[in-house]
């Protein structure tokens, strides 16, 4: 049995997960409209390459991505896209993004597929086709997962797939896993050798028996290729929250620590969600791009449930599927510990949106008003990331954030496990988001200061080297004169030079005579 290793803090809120996981994963039905946002993943936004009018097909390209972090969209289905524009998407900055509206036409009709046998092509061969099939890590991040495998000469020892799913009430990789689980090795060992890594460890919480025989089930049944070596295990960690943030599942599985600011890839460790893998496998298996993703439905609802939905189906007709109960007073993205509150609720479900949660009073009951800080060092006891949260509070919350930064702010994962503690109901993570926003704010600013101040620097050399060469022009052509000059004096009698320099010293006199009355006018 592998030894297992522990990181320091965390916690135990309960779980909430057993409402969801009482019913199979559901098909949504087709939505009314679909919105597809453009900027659904981190870097760079795609390209829309359809205009308003044009029938698509389910799959085809939409959007081309445009630039090294950046991802392809696609059309969910066949339909006619009714608009290009500015629409309010599921992000917690609440300002519209810009998004392709496609009316569906019912009838699923899909573009041409072709699978592909990864081991006939170069991992780089892979990494594009993920790239424009819209692969991008569906744990939250909404990361390109082509980026994630451009390893270069590192080592990679372990890929590990993240199945811990610690947040409460998000269940929706446990259903893929218990659901899926071929497909997720399959997936995973398209990974591995994508990475070139030597063992591929699936890191499954204790709390989720069904996913972890699935697994083990699938890893017996993919045959000698994923037994070889032991080079697919499911590891059993302990149910705690974050448990599932990429360096606390690292050390739990590895013991290896990811130093600040480093990369896991620094230690020899790549992490991806297991329903990125489960992507992996159809995009490149299947000839699916990604079009859709299974996502939990909770929280004040009558049916909680996990749905497979098309990226961008309106948040409010995925409510209405699980039935929400009228005392509802908002919806929240994602888990109640790290997740956000919707801007609206005719928002478009996202590439990265793992859950909706129903919120009411009751569930939720608003948090009493902040007391002062007392001191008591709990936050710093549950912290995942060996931080000082009640210090990084004081330096946000005074402006200090160059302190913030020393005492090691942007190791923070945002878990909210210090203020789940906090006795003074003190909100610590959204002090640290707004310091973090700050500090790149300032970033951004000094950059593009700096930027200003080279394009200045450079239009002043460039200005000092034009005096220069014309002066120098100038210099090499009086030269030039004053050699002809010379040549011709020589050829003149004494009685003519003296008359030259003569008329010559009269032309020196008339200009200082004219040069000192324009300085007198100049006066
Ligand atoms: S838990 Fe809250 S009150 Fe206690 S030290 Fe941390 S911030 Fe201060
Ligand atoms: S939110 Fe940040 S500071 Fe608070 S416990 Fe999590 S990692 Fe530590």
């Amino acid at each position: 049995m592998r030894k297992l290793h522990h990181f320091h803090g965390g916690v135990h809120p309960p779980s909430n997960k057993a409402q969801s996981t009482r019913t199979a994963i559901a098909h949504a039905p087709l939505p009314s409209r679909l919105a597809v946002p453009l900027h659904q993943h981190a870097g760079e936004a795609a390209k829309p390459i359809v205009q308003a009018g044009d029938r698509v097909l389910k799959g085809q390209l939409i959007g081309m991505p445009d630039g090294f972090v950046s991802s392809a969209v696609h059309a969910p289905t066949s339909g006619t896209i009714s608009a290009i524009d500015m629409q309010l998407i599921a992000h917690p900055s609440g300002l519209p993004n810009l998004c392709a509206t496609l009316i569906p036409d019912g009838r699923e009709e899909w573009i041409a597929r072709r699978s592909v046998d990864y081991r006939e092509h170069s991992s780089a061969e892979l990494q594009h086709l993920l790239r424009m099939a819209g692969v991008v890590g569906l744990g939250g991040a909404g990361f390109p997962s082509d980026i994630k495998l451009r390893i270069g000469k590192q080592k990679i020892t372990t890929l590990i797939l993240n199945g811990a799913e610690c947040e409460p009430y998000i269940s929706c990789d446990d259903m893929l896993m218990r659901e899926r689980a071929v497909e997720i090795v399959q997936g995973a060992e398209i990974l591995r050798y994508m990475l070139d890594a030597d063992e591929v460890l699936i890191g499954v919480e204790d709390n989720k028996p069904e996913a972890i025989a699935a697994l083990q089930q699938a890893i017996t049944a993919g045959g000698s290729a994923l037994q070889q070596n032991k080079r697919h295990e499911v590891v059993t960690i302990p149910t705690i929250y974050p448990g599932g943030g990429a360096k606390q599942l690292i050390r739990v599985i590895t013991g290896l620590e990811v130093p600040s600011g480093k990369l896991p890839t620094d230690v020899g460790v790549q992490c991806f969600n297991v329903a990125t893998a489960y992507t992996v496998y159809r995009a490149l298996a299947h000839g699916e791009p990604l079009l859709s993703r299974v996502i939990t439905i909770t929280g004040n609802v009558r049916n909680a449930q996990n749905y497979e939905a098309l990226i961008g189906t309106p948040i409010t007709e995925l409510a209405a599927l699980a039935g929400t109960l009228p005392d509802t007073s908002g919806y929240i993205m994602g888990g109640p510990m790290m997740g956000f509150p919707l801007p609206a609720l005719d928002v478009p479900m996202v590439k990265a949106t793992n859950c909706i949660i129903a919120a009411s009073e009751k569930l939720f009951p608003p948090p009493p008003l902040p007391m002062p800080c007392i001191r008591c060092t709990r936050c710093v006891d549950v912290c995942p990331a060996d931080l000082q949260p009640q210090d990084l509070y004081w330096f946000a919350q005074s402006r200090e954030f160059g302190r913030a930064q020393k005492f090691s702010l942007f190791d923070c994962i945002e878990c909210g496990a210090c203020s789940y503690v906090c006795p003074s109901h003190i909100p610590l993570v959204q002090y640290y988001r707004f310091a973090k926003s700050e500090i790149r704010a300032r970033e951004h600013d000094k950059q593009l200061a700096d930027q200003a101040r080279v394009r200045h620097e450079f239009h002043e050399q460039r200005i000092e080297r034009e005096k220069r060469e014309k002066a120098e022009k100038l210099a090499a052509r009086e030269k030039a004169a004053q050699t002809a000059k010379l040549a011709g004096t020589q050829s003149l009698t004494p009685q003519q030079q003296a008359a030259q320099t003569e008329l010559e010293a009269g032309r020196a006199h008339i200009i200082e005579l004219a040069k000192s009355e324009v300085e007198h006018v100049k006066e």
